[in-house]
């Protein structure tokens, strides 16, 4: 059972107020996925746990997050965005000048996918809204009013490798997840051993030893908490080799 913040459930109103992002697990954060804030405190790990490496599964509970959410207003933020190996330090802010608003949080991340110029069957959430009829994905049923997106459109929008999802057999999923997935790995001259990767990570797989961090890669279900949290932009999705020649 989900557990949502009973602050959040019997607001009045809710207004959602996400920054457009670029995210190395789950492609972009925009609208949807900023309503995950609603799952309380520690709860978020465990989600992020019980997920693992399966984005798909990830994604459709995120859009029930967002359903159960039901924000009466989205208003995102991408004055300036994020590309890159978002949505920690990793990426590199974009300017789009662009402040966007709707009541529909589905349409709106379609929307602004399409300003990005990014593919929709790697943006997880998007599939997943269609799949279980959770607000507009088709872009013709979406009405852009005021300035229009056409001005907003980005050329070479640079968007995270964010690898294949691991299916089939369990020694073939952990080479997936190895050879074909960005995993995280501190900058030594940056890393201060505050910790705080450590205190966040889901499945327990950081730890520190000799005065650097260790890592359980086997584990590690890539939902990049760590590279969020560090305050020291220490921590980076990396991509494997065989991922760079892939891509
Ligand atoms: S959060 Fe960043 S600075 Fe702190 S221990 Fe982890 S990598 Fe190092
Ligand atoms: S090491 Fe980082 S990416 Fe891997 S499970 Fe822990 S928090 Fe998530």
């Amino acid at each position: 059972m989900l557990e949502l913040s009973r602050h959040a459930l019997h607001a009045d109103r809710i207004i959602n107020l996400p920054k457009f992002k670029t995210h190395s697990q789950m492609y972009l954060t925009a609208g949807v996925k900023n309503t995950f804030g609603c799952v309380v405190g520690t709860r978020k790990a465990q989600w992020h746990f019980k997920a693992g490496t399966d984005r798909i599964f990830f994604a459709r509970m995120l859009v029930e997050v967002y359903h159960a959410v039901d924000p009466d207003l989205t208003i995102l933020d991408s004055i300036v965005a994020m590309e890159g190996d978002g949505p920690g330090t990793g990426g590199t802010p974009r300017p789009i000048g662009l402040l966007a608003a709707a009541t529909d949080a589905v349409a709106l991340d379609r929307t602004m996918l399409d300003i990005a110029g990014g593919d929709p069957d790697s943006f997880f959430t998007l599939r997943a809204a269609a799949d279980v009829g959770v607000g507009e994905t088709d872009p013709a049923r979406i009405r852009v009013l005021g300035d229009g997106a056409e001005q907003f459109r980005q050329r070479n929008f640079n968007f995270p490798k964010t690898g294949k999802i691991a299916v089939g057999p369990k020694a073939l999923q952990r080479f997936i997840v190895n050879h074909l997935t960005a995993r995280p790995v501190e900058d030594r001259s940056k890393c201060t051993l505050c910790n705080k990767c450590i205190e966040i990570c889901p499945t327990e797989i950081i730890s520190a030893k000799d005065g650097r961090l260790a890592f359980n890669y086997d584990k590690c279900i890539r939902c990049f908490c760590c590279v969020e949290v560090c305050p020291e932009g220490a921590m980076k999705p990396v991509t494997p080799l065989l991922l760079k020649i892939v891509s």
